[in-house]
């Protein structure tokens, strides 16, 4: 056991044991990162013998997680994960780009990204045995939260902003959590759940606030280094040399950060490990609206200044992002860098993303249009090779969607009619 040797805050430094933290630094309110014994890790395994499990999910990285899998048999917690990656030869084309793809985290078990970080913090849950689980949310992080707890016969109470799309709101009550709609902002939310917890002695996944819910978003960085070894490998047979292009560069939408940071320590902790040769780039993309970490990236600082939000992309819309040095940094220490783009920008990715065939919601939508924005401004070369994230379903947000299209004729059902309208 006990790779998990403890907490590290992000911003002072200091180190923590395991049973002595469960939140933020005491001292300064910063993010904890979780510290594994990477040596430990290293001699006793080799990186094919995680690249070789049978374990197609988000649980073939246990080694190399804080958390132990929940014994048991085959649920969405244990099914998290293992997102597939596909090319986009046409919008290729279309931006100049020679080598496109995207990871589709919309196959995850309640269709968005959030599944990696409830699944790992629903483990903990149980290793703690916490009896009740809290989270704030705009939505998809109590919908994964509440579909991973239901999995587990786990008890899990929402916070989310009563102006939350309906399908999101749904999916909470469908899976059995109890749910509260805040009158007030995701921020107030935040705010009142951690008081709450605090007041109930509740388990918070809080995002950016809970440490674990990094190491499961981690987990997608650990899948892009596995299928990218793979896409090395279909370079190579094609007698394009392995060292002879640029960086991968990942593009990811950014709202409180911890999505970002997640994909970085990932990377970190294979740099650590000895099992990648350098870092990928990381660029994140926020809506103008909702800019705080690009804002603060652009300026040069890690002070976050908080905003007033406004955007259509209701999963990224924060005032206050509560993991925003560790985004600043994922795009600074990796060459990387912000874009933000306007919600006209977003409604037109989802409609061109939807010609490839993936329904994207508009927070997942938001990484694509950043990549428009980017080959534009020359942040990214025509040789990059680009992987962007889809980090939600657009089921999640219908209503958005029908904005990005127009709507359909209604007819009398006549030939005549069908001729007319043709
Ligand atoms: C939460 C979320 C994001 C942003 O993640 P952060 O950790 O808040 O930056 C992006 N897209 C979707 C669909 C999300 O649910
Ligand atoms: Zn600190």
């Amino acid at each position: 056991m006990s790779k998990f040797t403890g907490y590290r805050c992000s911003i002072c430094g200091t180190e923590y044991l395991p049973g002595q933290v469960t939140y933020t630094c005491p001292k300064d309110g910063g993010n904890l990162d979780i510290e594994m014994d990477y040596e430990a890790i290293k001699k006793k395994y080799h990186y094919e013998d995680i690249t070789s499990r049978r374990d197609f999910s988000l649980w073939r990285y246990e080694p190399l997680l804080p958390v132990s899998e929940p014994k048991g048999e085959a649920t969405p917690l244990h099914l998290a994960g293992w997102t597939p990656v596909f090319k986009l030869p046409r919008l290729a084309d279309q931006l100049g780009l020679k080598h496109l793809w995207l990871k589709d985290e919309s196959r995850n078990p309640s269709a968005s990204f959030k599944d990696r970080a409830s699944a790992i913090v629903v483990a903990r849950a149980q290793e703690i045995k916490a009896e009740v689980v809290v989270t704030a949310s705009t939505g998809n992080a109590g919908a994964a939260l509440a579909c991973m707890a239901a999995a587990v016969g786990q008890k899990a109470i929402i916070f989310a902003p009563k102006s939350a799309p309906p399908a999101k709101v749904a999916q909470l009550l469908i899976f059995g959590a109890k749910v509260i709609l805040v009158d007030g902002t995701y921020d107030d939310a935040f705010d009142l759940t951690v008081k709450a917890s605090q007041e109930f002695g509740w388990y918070c996944r809080n995002t950016g606030y809970n440490p674990f819910t990094v190491e499961g978003k981690k987990t997608g960085a650990f899948e892009i280094w596995e299928w990218w070894i793979e896409a090395h490998r279909d370079w190579h047979q094609k007698d394009s040399p392995l060292d002879d292009h640029p960086p991968l560069t990942i593009f990811v939408s950014v709202g409180d950060g911890n999505i970002i940071s997640g994909i970085h320590k990932g990377f970190k902790d294979l740099l650590h490990l000895g099992w990648i040769p350098n870092m990928p780039r990381i660029i994140g993309v926020q809506a103008e609206g909702s800019a705080a970490i690009a804002n603060a990236f652009h300026a040069n600082t890690e002070v976050i200044t908080p905003v007033s939000a406004v955007t259509i992309a209701d999963s990224i819309s924060v005032d206050l992002p509560r993991d925003g040095v560790r985004a600043v940094r994922a795009a600074r220490d990796t060459n990387g860098t912000y874009i933000t783009v306007s919600d006209d920008e977003i409604i037109k990715s989802i409609a061109e993303l939807g010609q490839m065939g993936v329904f994207a919601e508009p927070a997942g939508a938001t990484a694509y249009a950043g990549l428009a924005k980017a080959t534009g401004s020359g942040a990214v070369g025509n040789d990059d090779p680009v992987l962007v994230l889809n980090t939600g379903s657009g089921l999640k947000d219908v209503r958005a969607a029908m904005q990005a299209v127009q709507s359909a004729p209604i007819i009398e059902p006549t030939l005549e009619a069908v001729k007319k309208i043709l």
